[in-house]
């Protein structure tokens, strides 16, 4: 059993002690003990990390998950063109699932998307008269 721990230690040196000890089914306490009596690190070692949006590897000081701001941004956003005024903007993935429209807008607007709620309200203005 301790020559497990060791080897998995030494064959995954990313996994934590806790994936080691479900690995084996024993207790985590136990997995370190284990590599401790060893004077082995019962650390991980930091797995080598890549901007989520464009795949450079990041250095370890960079805590982040993305190599630029720039990277951060269009991964977590994607550019829209207003439908009424035509300006690019850059709207959340996230919140687009629910803005401008939800379940209880109407469907004839789904294909549209806007800026600003004034984008809108012009839009829809105009498609009433
Ligand atoms: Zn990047
Ligand atoms: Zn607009």
């Amino acid at each position: 059993m301790k020559e497990d721990i060791i080897r998995l230690r030494q064959e995954h040196p990313h996994w934590t002690g806790a994936r080691i000890a479900s690995e084996l089914g024993i207790s985590r306490q136990r997995v370190n003990q284990v590599l401790l009596e060893a004077g082995i690190r019962t650390k991980r070692i930091a797995p080598c990390r890549f901007c989520k949006r464009c795949g450079t590897k990041l250095s370890e000081s960079n805590l982040r998950e993305f190599c630029n701001d720039v990277c951060k941004k269009e991964y977590s956003n994607v550019p829209l063109i207003c439908s009424e005024c035509d300006t690019l903007f850059w709207r959340r993935i996230s919140s687009m699932l629910v803005y401008p429209f939800n379940e209880k807008t109407s469907t004839r607007n789904k294909k549209y998307i806007f800026c600003t709620k004034q984008c809108q309200g012009r839009f829809l203005g105009k498609g009433k008269n």
